[in-house]
């Protein structure tokens, strides 16, 4: 199923072109999430790239040598456990395509389910697709809520998000977090981290939506996309010359500072 208001325009020349799978994108999209779909697609054009964008949802093919880059967004435990049960019919191609080095961004629930499993608010457990090694246990009337705060050593990035969430993830050793929580409860509340990175997925419990919150995280997972695609010395502009640029001058100042709380 096509986006047709996603369609990007047909009046300019573009080099490259991204194929991308919003997955179960009409049942999975709380808080706002779809908005990461708006971000990709903003950046992809600003690098250059014409965007198809494909709803990839129950007992649809997943074609992992089509798309280039997926999104797989929260959702409630009720849509949930429905997705859940559709599952095994893409593992295996979803499995090649994090093996192969697909790039993928998933939140909470979309985070949560492509696990081993994931115990819902009631206590029932439902099967995740089981490509990935964590797993998310339930807790006793408690949702972690609120604004929160992440680092990631390795790229030397801060994140900032807004959570909302019953589940606790707890990471399997193959698994990186995200990023290490600054402040805000993260996967579990125990072990400060928030969020997985493992090959080219990045998961996170983050709203908001994560990418119009992060533009530096969006920037990384659409030219990961563009290098994976065509080649890792294609020219792209920099984040500095298509992004940062965009704060109004209103808040040149606050950019400035380089980061700001809300
Ligand atoms: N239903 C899941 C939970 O509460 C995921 C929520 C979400 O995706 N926002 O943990």
């Amino acid at each position: 199923m096509v986006y047709t208001s996603l369609q990007s325009p047909d009046n300019r020349d573009y080099p490259y072109e991204l194929n991308i799978a919003h997955l179960f994108g009409n049942l999975m999209n709380t808080y706002g999430d779809n908005g990461n779909i708006l971000m990709l697609k903003y950046v992809a054009e600003k690098l250059g790239a014409k965007v198809t964008i494909d709803i990839v949802s129950l007992d649809d093919e997943f074609d992992d040598n089509y798309y280039d880059l997926v999104f797989f967004g929260g959702g409630q435990d009720y849509e949930q456990s429905i997705v859940a049960k559709n599952l095994p019919h893409i593992k295996e191609a979803i499995g090649r395509y994090i093996e192969n080095g697909g790039v993928i961004l998933a939140i909470c629930g979309g985070f949560q389910l492509l696990g081993q499993y994931y115990i819902q608010a009631n206590g029932e457990r439902i099967d995740g697709i089981g490509v990935m090694n964590h797993y998310t246990l339930n807790q006793e009337n408690n949702r972690y809520i609120g604004d929160i705060k992440i680092h990631n050593d390795e790229f030397d990035e801060t994140y900032y998000g807004f959570e909302n969430h019953q589940g606790r993830t707890f990471l399997s050793e193959d698994e990186k977090p995200l990023g290490v929580c600054i402040y805000g409860n993260g996967n579990n509340k125990e072990d400060q981290t928030e969020g997985v990175h493992y090959k080219n997925v990045f998961g996170s419990y983050f709203h908001g939506p994560i990418l119009s919150r992060n533009a530096n995280l969006a920037y990384r997972l659409v030219t990961t996309a563009l290098r994976n695609k065509y080649s890792q010395d294609i020219p792209l502009a920099s984040y500095d010359a298509i992004l940062s640029q965009e704060v109004p001058e209103e808040y040149a100042d606050l950019k400035s500072k380089a980061e700001f709380d809300f």
